[in-house]
């Protein structure tokens, strides 16, 4: 068993006893696409014992540049990323125990996703999960790893709470609508992903094997580009106890206040709607429906339905979920969600 290991094992920061820590840990990872998939494959390789997977879209031909746990037939097939992950995974290391969650994180999930974990990481595209995770992390006392990544660069900042500032500490609200760059405007490049992700794994195997004092309090900044790296001291940055969060006991998007129910997918052309009440109607029921003003195709976890004479594709989950493609137009996703899912 530990054969395997054997060249971390030989590494003098994680030894045989770091190995055993690491094989005994329990992760949650948020977000399965670029780096979610990177950091995946690379902590189950690793011998990380337990790893729920937590996402909420299927994969699409445009992930394949660089979500590294996919191929076509994923794609062919319309699998959740979840689904086709684990099975990934387990091909890579049988050992490990994977727990797929096929879910939006939410104010209403995610203490439940993230109580019995050791760590959180996040490889999320958006600031509302983050924040999200950030206010359940801090309540919860759970270290987490946060990353993001666009264009050639991205960054990376390790939190343990009550004794490294909290995401919040570093920016006290998410950045507006517009005012960031994206993966839609600057794209991204594969290669700075495997970086970042691979420097989140790292802090991971630290913290893991029991070593937190190596985890530096700063906030790392990555160019694959011009292949620069710099760490931003942020050990003195919550210093006078401002911070909403950890210091003042603000946690608005734990307790639901903020977050919206609509969203647009970075890089994707398409819009998420999660409605506020869960769908009742059976699966078999929708589909029927639905065949009569277009064309439905059922994979088992999702609904693919393509109306007729529209450019317009909608998934939808078995909670009435939906993505909707074609349009990045919050309010034009609203209405082809109400005229075909009757909300
Ligand atoms: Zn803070």
């Amino acid at each position: 068993m530990i054969e395997r290991y054997r060249k971390q094992i030989l590494f003098d920061g994680v030894g045989e006893e770091g190995q055993q820590r690491l094989l005994n840990s329990r992760v949650a990872l948020v977000g399965c696409g670029a780096l979610g998939s990177v950091i995946a494959q690379t902590i189950v390789r690793a011998g990380f014992g337990f790893v729920r997977l937590i996402d909420r879209d299927f994969v699409d031909l445009s992930n394949l540049q660089r979500q590294v746990l996919y191929d076509e037939s994923d794609v062919e097939q319309r699998l959740p990323k979840v689904v086709a992950a684990a099975v990934k995974l387990t091909a890579i290391n049988s050992e490990i125990e994977i727990e797929p969650v096929l879910a939006d994180v939410s104010f209403e999930n995610i203490i439940d996703l993230t109580k019995d974990v050791d760590l959180i990481i996040d490889g999320t595209d958006n600031f509302e999960v983050r924040f999200l995770i950030n206010d359940a992390a801090v309540e919860t006392g759970t270290p987490w790893i946060h990353a993001g990544c666009v264009g050639s660069h991205g960054q990376v900042m390790t939190i343990i709470p009550g004794e490294t500032p909290c995401l919040r500490c570093l920016m006290p609200e998410i950045p507006d609508p517009g005012s960031a760059e994206t993966c839609d405007t600057a794209g991204v490049l594969a290669s700075a992903i495997q970086v970042v992700a691979s420097l989140q794994v790292v802090d991971a195997i630290k913290l893991l094997t029991g070593q937190k004092e190596l985890i530096s309090q700063s906030l790392t900044i990555v160019d694959v580009w011009d292949g620069s790296l710099r760490k931003l001291d942020i050990s003195k940055l919550n210093e006078s106890q401002t911070c909403p969060c950890c210091s003042q006991g603000d946690r608005v998007w734990l307790e639901g206040e903020r977050g919206s129910q609509t969203s647009i997918l970075c890089g994707r052309n398409s819009v998420q709607i999660s409605p506020s009440t869960k769908m009742s109607l059976p699966f078999a029921e929708l589909q029927e429906r639905l065949e009569q003003m277009g064309e439905v195709k059922n994979n088992s976890f999702l609904l693919i339905f393509k109306p007729k004479e529209s450019d317009h594709e909608i998934t939808i989950f078995q909670n009435g979920r939906a993505i909707i493609g074609g349009t990045e137009d919050l309010s034009e996703a609203r209405q082809l969600y109400a005229r075909y899912l009757g909300y």
